[in-house]
């Protein structure tokens, strides 16, 4: 049994999941071998599958990995990436159990990956690849609404999620739930308002939950508030732009570094996060981009001097080679496993505060589960309160402006708070709300790990704690 919880070499990804899990379990007292049963991966299928295209086969290889079914269905993106291998799909499987344990999201942990660059193929092609692919798992049970529910993660998004979902419905003609077998499709294709956000949302508000306790701040060697402070991100894709975005436009904060596959731009007065999405979007990179300065080696931007580091690519970027001179008093794992386990070690010796991935990106999970059970509820979140609301609204509000009729005090609402107050809540703004919520909680149940145990002193043990706690709950109160 594997129970080391220090690094002298770099470990692997899912060494590193498992050295920060056995760190936490080591503090626990589960009953003997539950700790093993529950920090295995359970099963991991491999596919090989060939495709026609351009006038040949090409074969590919996939995986999809169950790491733990205590709450079915399990739950976990596919990733589209050239390097994808099984020991990192079972890492980023395990992750998910933590994940949804620590936000409450009643689900197992699982993830998939393709070995493919999407970059290579055109939209047809990836097409005729992910249906494929998905009817590979679908035959097999892997994307079931009630048994593995996909996902989008690094190269995917809403377009492949559509095409898993029909491929599934055409297999699967009679199953009235088969909109629930994946989530994060486009809105008009079952999806929910506010998916692809949600990520980078999450990881907007994990933060404004971190700054709404200035003992936490204090920990960082920081202080204040959100606003002015001077952040770099790493990825400008799905999780790293709405996180960058929402932050500088909303928040206040300086994007000041983004650091990208070919290099990092730099403008100390904050970078236009939308202009610079549209730029890379057009011209494949940051080189030659003239919204401020370039730096060819990205990697050492991340040593940078900032207030908060946003690692929103790849797993393993800050490791023993560079953990010793990343200056961030504050990081947030906004992608899975950018820190590795002897990376943490040092920056933790250092003082640095890491907001984990399980609980920082948990808003992708959060949403996606919201997405579940609007498709097996068949109804959109609102639709039979909204406008119910909105009269209730309206009847105050004639009242408040009848009473200052007939007493001629010649009081009157602003019109800003009656447009406000008078619009009922759609489906944006409810899954907004209940992320918003489901964020605050998860980072209260860590917080009071965290500020509670002497023996606890950093936010991603406190997280493993809590949610290792509630996956042994599931297995003890329904047998293995
Ligand atoms: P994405 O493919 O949309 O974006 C990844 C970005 O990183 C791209 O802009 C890419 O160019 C950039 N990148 C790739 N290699 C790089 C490198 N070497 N240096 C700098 N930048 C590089 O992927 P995503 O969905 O945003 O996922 C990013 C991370 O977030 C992954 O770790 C993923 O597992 C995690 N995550 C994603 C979601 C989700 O909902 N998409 C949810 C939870 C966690």
């Amino acid at each position: 049994m594997n129970v080391s919880t220090t690094a002298t070499i770099e470990p692997s990804f899912r060494q590193s999941v498992d050295m920060m899990f056995n760190r936490a379990a080591a503090l626990m007292d589960l009953p003997p071998g539950l700790e093993e049963k529950i920090r295995v991966c359970n099963s991991t299928y491999t596919v090989r599958f060939g495709v026609r295209l351009r006038g040949g086969v090409q074969t590919f290889t996939g995986y999809r990995a169950v790491h733990s079914e205590h709450t079915e269905p399990v739950k976990g993106g596919i990733r589209y990436a050239p390097n994808v291998h099984q020991d990192e799909v079972e890492a980023l499987a395990a992750l998910m159990t933590y994940k949804c344990a620590l936000v409450e999201a009643p689900f197992g942990g699982s993830k998939g990956g393709l070995c493919i660059d999407p970059r290579h193929y055109d939209a047809d092609e990836l097409e005729k690849i992910t249906r494929r692919f998905a009817y590979e798992l679908i035959k097999r049970d892997l994307i079931n609404p009630s048994q593995n529910v996909p996902a989008p993660d690094m190269g995917t998004g809403e377009r492949e999620m559509a095409i898993i979902a029909d491929q599934y419905a055409r297999m699967n003609t009679t199953d009235i739930n088969a909109r629930a077998c994946v989530t994060g499709k486009p809105p008009h294709a079952g999806g929910i308002q506010g998916r692809v956000e949600a990520t980078g949302r999450g990881v907007q508000y994990a933060l404004q939950e971190f700054f709404r306790h200035p003992e936490d701040v204090a920990k960082a060697n920081l202080s204040g508030k959100l606003d002015g402070k001077r952040v770099i991100v790493q990825g400008l894709g799905n999780v790293g732009y709405h996180a960058a975005h929402f932050l500088s436009t909303e928040d206040g904060c300086k994007v000041t570094h983004v650091i990208e596959r070919d290099g990092a731009i730099e403008d100390q007065n904050g970078l236009d996060i939308a202009v610079l999405r549209d730029w890379i979007a057009k011209h494949g990179g940051v080189k030659d981009c003239p919204f401020g300065t370039y730096h060819k080696d990205g990697v050492a931007v991340l040593e940078g001097e900032c207030d908060i580091l946003i690692p929103a690519a790849l797993e393993g970027v800050i490791n023993m080679g560079n953990a010793a001179r990343i200056q961030a008093p504050l990081i947030i794992e906004a992608a899975n496993g950018p820190i590795t386990a002897g990376a943490d070690e040092i920056l933790r010796h250092k003082g640095c505060v890491i907001i984990p991935d399980l609980y920082a990106n948990a808003g992708g999970v959060t949403v996606s589960y919201f997405e579940w059970v609007k498709n097996l509820s068949h109804i959109r979140f609102g639709r039979m309160q909204r406008r119910q609301e909105e009269s209730r609204h309206q009847l105050l509000v004639d009242e408040l402006e009848r009473l200052s009729a007939d007493t001629g005090t010649g009081w009157t609402l602003s019109p800003n708070f009656k447009q406000k107050y008078l619009r009922g809540a759609g489906e944006l703004e409810l899954v907004r709300s209940g992320l918003d919520d489901t964020m605050r909680d998860a980072y209260q149940s860590m917080r009071e790990v965290w500020w509670s145990r002497d023996d606890v002193t950093d936010l991603r043990t406190a997280a493993f704690l809590v949610a290792i706690g509630r996956v042994a709950a599931a297995y003890q109160a329904k047998g293995i």
